[in-house]
């Protein structure tokens, strides 16, 4: 019989769980708000909570546990290293500390956006590449670099951050992070809809500009248009950089094949030095909901002391 692992994913808004093989597959899954009462049980107790109901039904014999998780995560020592202000006391928490003491299992924890990418490279579109730039396209901008078959993580487990990469650092938006001009002001869903509003269109979301250009919208396919300028010149930098076989786009608008993928990977291309833009792939992301517990199996196989 093969091995199981525990894969807890923690987003800003809820914890995903699943039981995870060692081929990548979810054998069963279960999801529980982190922020039901605004944050006022710490995330961490709500997902202590529910990884106990998850492994008291049906006891798996579970080999470790991987933990994705929101935030700038120092996955040397599994403890949240900073955020963007959006999660209260969620700095400084001790989630590997914590969960092996309390489940006594071994843990492995690993920033969101970097387990996405694993996952996506272990079960998912990515299994075969060894050079990836994997981005999230949601509210935010996630991201994770593969660079000869292994994560690019930098000393502390930070790295590849892809939406603090700032393109627009004179005269750009002001971030979350503080800092001007950030990536992620600019290649996010979200400013997809402020570009929208600006143009004096009244479509509250991202699916409501990809149905209006659908339509045939003029003035909504512009906006789309100028959107994927942006999210595309600051992929063109990373290619010049990392040289990858493949850009993995994810996030609910990566579903937008013609209206997204296709106009992205022929504005990259085009942006490039001809030599990088040879057998450059440009594809949607294949896991969406599980990459992230999946990827943090996937680390915690790699890191884990076995
Ligand atoms: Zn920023």
């Amino acid at each position: 019989m093969s091995k199981m692992y525990l894969g807890v994913d923690i987003g800003g808004t809820a914890v995903k769980l699943g039981l995870v093989d060692d081929t990548g597959a979810v054998l069963r899954r279960a999801e529980r708000s982190v922020s039901f009462d605004g944050y006022k049980t710490p995330i961490l107790d709500t997902v202590q909570a529910a990884i106990r109901d998850f492994l008291a039904q049906d006891p798996p014999a579970v080999a470790g546990i991987g933990v994705s998780a929101t935030g700038q995560i120092d996955s040397r020592r599994g403890v949240v290293a900073g955020t963007c202000g959006n999660f209260p006391g969620w700095i400084g928490v001790k989630i590997k500390d914590t969960l092996e003491r309390e489940f006594n299992l071994p843990v492995t924890v690993a920033n969101d956006a970097n387990c996405m990418l694993l996952g996506e490279v272990w079960a998912g579109a990515a299994k075969g590449y060894t050079d990836v730039i994997g981005v999230t396209l949601g509210t935010g901008v996630g991201g994770g670099i593969l660079t000869g078959g292994h994560l690019l993580e930098g000393a502390r487990g930070l790295g590849g951050e892809l939406g603090h990469y700032r393109l627009h650092a004179l005269d750009g938006v002001v971030c979350t992070c503080g800092a001007i001009g950030c990536y992620e002001r600019y290649a996010a869903t979200t400013a997809l809809v402020r570009g929208a509003k600006s143009a004096g269109l009244e479509l509250p979301d991202g699916r409501a500009i990809f149905e209006a250009v659908a339509a045939g919208n003029a003035r909504a396919a512009a906006v789309l248009d100028r959107w994927i300028d942006e999210v595309a010149q600051g992929l063109a930098g990373l290619v010049h950089i990392f040289n990858p076989q493949l850009i993995l786009v994810g996030g609910g608008v990566s579903a937008q094949q013609k209206l997204l993928i296709d106009p992205l990977a022929e504005k990259v291309r085009s942006s490039v030095m001809p030599a990088f833009a040879q057998g450059l792939e440009i594809q949607a992301a294949a896991l969406q909901n599980d990459a992230g517990l999946v990827g943090a199996v996937y680390y915690f196989l790699q890191n884990a002391p076995q």
